[in-house]
Order: structure tokens, then sequence, then C-alpha cells
């Protein structure tokens, strides 16, 4: 087949699941108990910094990860900073990381003070690569008072912040094995990841501290919004502490006993949250049916529709494909997008951005052949879907 006609017959499926009109790549839904909950915060007055929808979000999420704890935060890369900061990262600090990753992941670090070294992740995963973690690590580090220093800029290499593209679940054990020999604490970002899991354990119920995302565009959303979740409870102690201006509680005095931030999540956000959850699992399964539409739409071709590996369960976030070549690639960006279906190619890597391209990486070979590769489709879950789930 031709591009123009994998594109053809591309843009008709997609229009037999997403209906006419532009179709976007990631679109909410909300047909639950989102308006309710919303005009009850209204009418209780409580939308803004204080309100039960916040402790009741931060339990729906424990609850559904199975981390001990869950600290809300008013979006994805706030959660991350503060993150951070809880596993020990200070200025000028270096901390490993993928640079196929969306911009939020090295923003944060920036905010940290932390100098990003990237490296390369794995073609099947699209996430962090151990094997090149392990290599990294052996010509660049050593471990001295059970800290790992990097041999050539001196510089404490404190964390690892691996990411789950997509949704899809990246080799989280062996990563967290690697960084446990060079005692590197694992911050993982599972801003997209949110339903995906490692046999039966939740994505970011494996680092010492993981965050999440609501934005607009994620799997569900509280408008904007963030959360960190973790299984140590004093960090958990710090994390809510950190967030919400470092405040000694008391019934009128207000004293701060450090430089803390105003990143909470407020309430109005959060029952937005709220009623999301509640239809978490079913959107979660309609987005495994949309996958496996595209998943059959492509096989026996020579596009990979990108599937998680044995033993692991995406949540489908965005669903990606891999083409032959970055020509292929273009043209059917190009045919898709003329024709008001919305693809997108993966982000650009971090190391070729201004702002990063002077940090340290490891080559990034599959990092640059996918980055010409990658495209996403068209991801949300079909309003209509509901309505024969419903029925
Ligand atoms: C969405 C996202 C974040 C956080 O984004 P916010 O918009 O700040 O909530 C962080 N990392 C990745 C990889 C993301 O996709």
């Amino acid at each position: 087949m031709t591009i123009e006609e994998t594109g053809q017959s591309l843009v008709d499926m997609v229009r037999d699941i997403h209906g006419t009109g532009f179709i976007p790549l990631h679109r909410p839904v909300f047909e639950g108990n989102e308006k309710q909950y919303l005009v009850d915060c209204i009418d209780s007055n409580f939308v803004s910094s204080v309100g039960a929808k916040v402790v009741e979000f931060e339990q729906h999420i424990a609850a559904f990860t199975g981390a001990k704890f869950a600290i809300a935060t008013v979006n994805g890369t706030a959660a991350l900073h503060v993150a951070l900061q809880l596993a020990g990262v200070v200025r000028d600090d270096e901390v490993i990381t993928q640079a196929l990753t969306f911009i939020a992941t090295c923003n944060a670090l920036s905010y940290a003070g932390a100098h990003p070294v990237f490296v390369d992740v794995d073609r099947d995963t699209l996430g962090l690569s151990p094997e090149a973690l392990r290599r990294w690590l052996a010509e660049h580090a050593e471990v001295r008072d059970g800290k790992a220093w990097n041999r050539h800029t001196g510089r404490c290499i404190r964390a690892c912040v691996p990411m789950h593209t997509f949704g899809i679940p990246l080799r989280i054990k062996e990563v967290v094995a690697v960084c446990d020999e060079y005692g590197i604490a694992v911050v993982e970002d599972a801003a997209e990841s949110l339903g995906s899991w490692v046999g039966n354990r939740h994505t970011g119920t494996f680092g010492r501290l993981a965050t999440l995302s609501f934005n607009g565009n994620k799997v569900i959303t509280t408008g904007g919004g963030g959360m960190i979740i973790t299984d140590d409870e004093a960090l958990a102690r710090r994390a809510k502490h950190l967030t919400t201006t470092a405040k000694i509680p008391h019934p009128y005095e207000f004293v701060h006993d450090e430089v803390g931030y105003n990143y909470r999540m407020p309430n109005l956000n959060a029952a937005l949250g709220c009623a999301q959850m509640e239809r978490l699992p079913q959107m979660l399964q309609i987005k495994a049916e949309v996958a496996a539409r595209y998943r059959d739409f492509f096989a026996g071709t020579d596009v990979r529709f990108v599937d998680p590996l044995p033993g692991t369960t995406a949540n489908y976030w965005l669903n990606a494909i891999v083409l032959g070549s970055e020509a292929e690639r273009d043209a059917l960006l190009e045919y898709t997008n003329s024709h008001e279906v919305m693809t997108r190619p993966i982000w650009r890597l971090m190391s070729r951005l201004p702002m990063f391209a002077h940090c340290q990486n490891d080559g990034l070979e599959n990092s640059l052949w996918l980055e010409a590769r990658v495209l996403n489709l068209p991801s949300s879950v079909p309003e209509s879907e509901f309505g024969k789930l419903k029925a």
C-alpha cells in the first residue's frame, strides 16, 4: 500500500471510531458526576485551597495505584519539582532522564537546579533503557559514601527520572535495580501512565516517589492537576508540607518553617478528579478497545503498533505507531492532518532543544531513531462508546 492509501483507510477507520468533524489527539470526556460535584463545591463555598474533595481525590488515587500516600498538587510539573527536592536533589546535582520525553520532565529538573543527563531509551518500550543506564554509569560513575559521583564533572548523580512514555510501562524493575546499586533515587514520571501496570503493580510504585498529571489531555483530568505518590510516610508528610506553603498547623496563627510552595490542588479541580476516577476503569477498558482497532489495522503491514511488553499492561493513553522512515512518517502526518484527523510526531528530543543541548548524553541512538519515526494517533474515549456500554 502507498502512504496515500494507508492514510485514506486510516482516516476512514478513525472516523468510524470517533465520528465526523475535526478529530483531536485526545480530549476529555465528562459523562459521570463531574457537573454534580462541581455544583456541590460551589454550593458549599469550598472551591479553593480548603475542602474535602482534595482528600477524597488523594484517597481515590492511593487506592487505585496501591501507593500508601498520595499528595495532590496544582499540576504534574509542580509535583515533579517537589518530588525531586524530596528525593534529595539540590542545586548542581545531576539527574539522569530520557531525552525522549515531554518538556515538563526537564523543566522540573531545571527548577530543582539539577543538570539533566540524557540516557537512551529502548525501542520497544520507548522508555529509559536499563542497559543504556548501566553502560553510562559504568563509564562515568563511581560510588563513594553510598552515593554516585560523576568522575568527569565531580557532581553527585542524585536521582534518575524514568518516564513511562504514552502509558507504555518501561523496564522499571531493572532501572530501579541498577539505581539501587549506585545509591541513586528513582523518581518515576508517571504523568502519562495512570492505569498502566507491571504485573499487578501500578507504574509509579517502583521508585521512591512518582508523579502523575491530570492535565486536560491526560487519561483523566482535573482541568489541571498533579499528584505525588509514595510509600514513605515521612516523604508524604514533607510533600504535603512543602506543597502547602510549609505552614505549621495551627487554628489561627500563620507560622511557616521553610520556603514552601503554593502548589496545592484547588477543591474544584479535585471534585472533577473524584468524578473522573469513578469512570476510570471503564475508560481504560474502552481505550484498550480503541487500541485493538489500531493493532488490527496495522497487523500484517510493516508499520509497528506499539504494544506493551508481555506481563505489562498499558493504559493506551496515546496510541503510537513506528513508521519505516522519517519520510513515511511525514507523509502520513501530512495526509491525516490535512484530512482533519490529528496525528502528531513524538516530541523533539530534549537534547536537541537550545536549553538542554549542552547536557551530557550517551549518543541516544534509539531516541534519535524513534524521534524520526513515531507517530501518535487519535486516542480519546469515543463518547458514543459510553452510550453503547450504558445501554
Ligand atoms: C503531562 C506531563 C507532565 C506534567 O504536566 P502538567 O501539564 O504540568 O500536569 C510531566 N511529564 C510528562 C512526561 C507529561 O506528559
